[in-house]
């Protein structure tokens, strides 16, 4: 995948999309769908270990409370996720179904309905008697009722990230593996030390944004430590596999834990969805914390009885990079008409990539006049109070 091709001598990169994890990706494969020759850059390679995308699976679901424009961006990605699990050699996409558990209707669930209706979008009301002769093997007793979405699922994040590498490499791209710093000249950056030019930058680098452009989103940007682990099922049980059991999540009160089917015999995947402490994407810590596999196990023993006294079989720490409330950042560089900033997937952008590589192939292209409002570098404030969910 990396470095197959060389650029023709003579005919540099129009666009250079730094970072190749979900955002990056999608914008390289959308600007060369359009025709431009563009080099991908990533530092440590395609959907690496450190970056966000470099996990296993990430959920898509299209509940977003009252933030329509995330249920829409959504129903619009899923058809690109699909297309390209299809003609991938191993599943991208399991369409097991995401189911939203809510202890109470409150506003993020009417608001959920309310937005669905309006769309025209598909979403199930499922009270708690059917959730628990569907799914016997969630404890249902403390929930009120359950709001579910068949057409959604899981992706597989990683291998979904490379594949689309890969299909972008065999179609053109050029992929290659350096270290990116912005440059002082106009229309360049510097790789590995060493200046390249083109008409477009766009630098989609997650977590390690605000390193490349401190003054500028320094105080915007919030990257919080987060901590997952997988739990094997009981040998021969098969209540816990993507045909049994859905994606889901889980609003109790304030907290809201989430969680997978055993994809793929890697294990029952399950987190809590609260910002961690600050996160360094370069050095941060990645062991998992004690006090952070006791809260899961005393979920587990609540929510998932039958997985209670079952071992861990896997943790990974993994980060967020959280704008203010939530919203991306798709914009151009305030002061560099050439460069463009993209990032702050807050913990929920997986699942948006095909949707949020087109707005920025779009924004470069001259396509768009602007920047979608909420995704404007303008609204991005310096408060970290999470909206979006
Ligand atoms: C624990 C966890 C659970 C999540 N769950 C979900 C979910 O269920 N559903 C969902 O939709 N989303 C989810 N997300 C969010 C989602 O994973 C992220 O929003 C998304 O992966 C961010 O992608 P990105 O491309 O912006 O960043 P990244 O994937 O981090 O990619 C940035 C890339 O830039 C590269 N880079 C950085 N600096 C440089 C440089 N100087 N030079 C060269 N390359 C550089 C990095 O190596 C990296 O590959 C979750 C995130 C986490 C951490």
């Amino acid at each position: 995948m990396n470095e197959r091709r060389q650029m023709p001598p003579g005919r540099g990169p129009e666009a250079i999309v730094v970072g190749a994890g979900v955002f990056g990706a999608w914008t390289a494969e959308h600007l060369r769908q359009a025709g431009k020759r563009v080099l991908l850059v990533d530092h440590l390679g395609a959907a690496n270990a450190l970056a966000s995308s470099g996990c296993e699976s990430r959920m898509t679901r299209s509940a977003y409370g009252r933030d329509a424009i995330y249920t829409q961006m959504a129903h619009a990605s899923l058809a690109a996720w699909q297309g390209l699990s299809d003609r991938a050699s191993l599943p991208l996409f399991h369409r097991a179904g995401a189911l939203f558990l809510f202890d109470r209707m409150g506003e993020y669930a009417r608001d959920t309905i309310a937005v669905h209706r309006e769309l025209n979008l598909p979403l199930k009301e499922l009270d708690r008697a059917f959730l628990a002769r569907r799914w016997p093997q969630i404890d249902s007793r403390d929930i009120a009722f359950g709001l579910h979405e068949p057409a959604f699922g899981a992706l597989m994040a990683r291998r979904a990230v490379q594949e689309l590498v890969a299909g972008f490499v065999a179609a053109g791209g050029i992929h290659r593996i350096a270290h990116a710093a912005p440059s002082d000249e106009a229309h360049a950056v510097l790789l590995d030390g060493e200046a390249y030019h083109a008409d477009a930058i766009v630098y989609a680098c997650g977590p390690w944004l605000a390193k490349l452009f401190p003054d500028l989103l320094g105080s915007r940007l919030f990257v919080t430590r987060q901590e997952i682990a997988f739990v094997a099922p009981p040998p021969g049980d098969r209540s816990f596999g993507p045909g049994a059991l859905p994606c889901w999540a889980d609003l109790q009160g304030e907290d809201l834990y989430y969680g997978f089917p055993d994809l793929e015999a890697r294990g029952f995947k399950l987190a809590l969805d609260r910002h961690g402490p600050p996160f360094d994407p370069d050095n941060g810590d990645r062991r998992m914390s004690a006090a952070g596999m006791e809260t899961l196990r005393a979920y587990l023993a609540r929510r998932f009885p039958a997985l209670a006294e079952r071992p861990f079989s896997e943790f990974r720490v993994c980060q967020y990079e959280n704008s203010g409330n939530g919203d991306f950042l798709i914009d151009r560089h305030p002061e560099r008409a050439e460069v463009f900033l993209m990032g702050a997937g807050s913990g929920h952008g997986f699942k948006h990539g095909p949707e949020a590589g087109r707005l920025m192939a779009d924004l470069v292209l001259g396509r768009r006049a602007g920047p979608e409002p909420r995704f404007a570098l303008a609204a991005k404030g310096d408060a970290h109070r999470r909206t979006v969910m």
